[in-house]
């Protein structure tokens, strides 16, 4: 496998802001926010994309919404609202490619997205 930027944070060896992390996943400040409140979630194990996660991954999956949700409430936008996006792939604007979740909160959300 390449060198992976989000493997390099789950290992310690690339720097990050760390809010939360378990034995499954890990949660860190996106280094460019689109919003007051943007966290990366992301599952230790590497998945390229969402194309590429497998029935065995279910738990892992389901695992890394709950563990938004509690982000959420420790950033105190779970009341107000926020958002969650998975880009998969270039045409969604995926650029790193270890699956992840952006949780997106205190500012009003448009829709449709960009
Ligand atoms: P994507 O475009 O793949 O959906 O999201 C990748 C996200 O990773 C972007 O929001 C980008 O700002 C963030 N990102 C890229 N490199 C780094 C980094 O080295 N550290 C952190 N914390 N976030 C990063
Ligand atoms: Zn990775």
């Amino acid at each position: 496998m390449k060198e992976c930027l989000f493997c390099g944070i789950v290992e310690k060896k690339q720097k990050a802001r760390i809010i939360l992390e378990d034995e499954v996943a890990v949660a860190f400040e996106d280094i460019h926010p689109q919003a007051p409140v943007h966290v990366l979630l992301i599952p230790r194990k590497h998945i390229g994309s969402l194309n590429e996660a497998q029935g065995m991954d279910r738990e892992v999956l389901g695992h890394l919404l709950l563990m938004a949700a509690k982000v959420a409430e420790m950033k105190q936008v779970h009341r107000g609202g926020y958002r969650l996006v998975i880009n998969t792939n270039s045409q969604a604007g995926q650029t790193v490619f270890h699956l992840h979740v952006h949780l997106l909160g205190g500012r009003t959300m448009t829709w449709p997205p960009g």
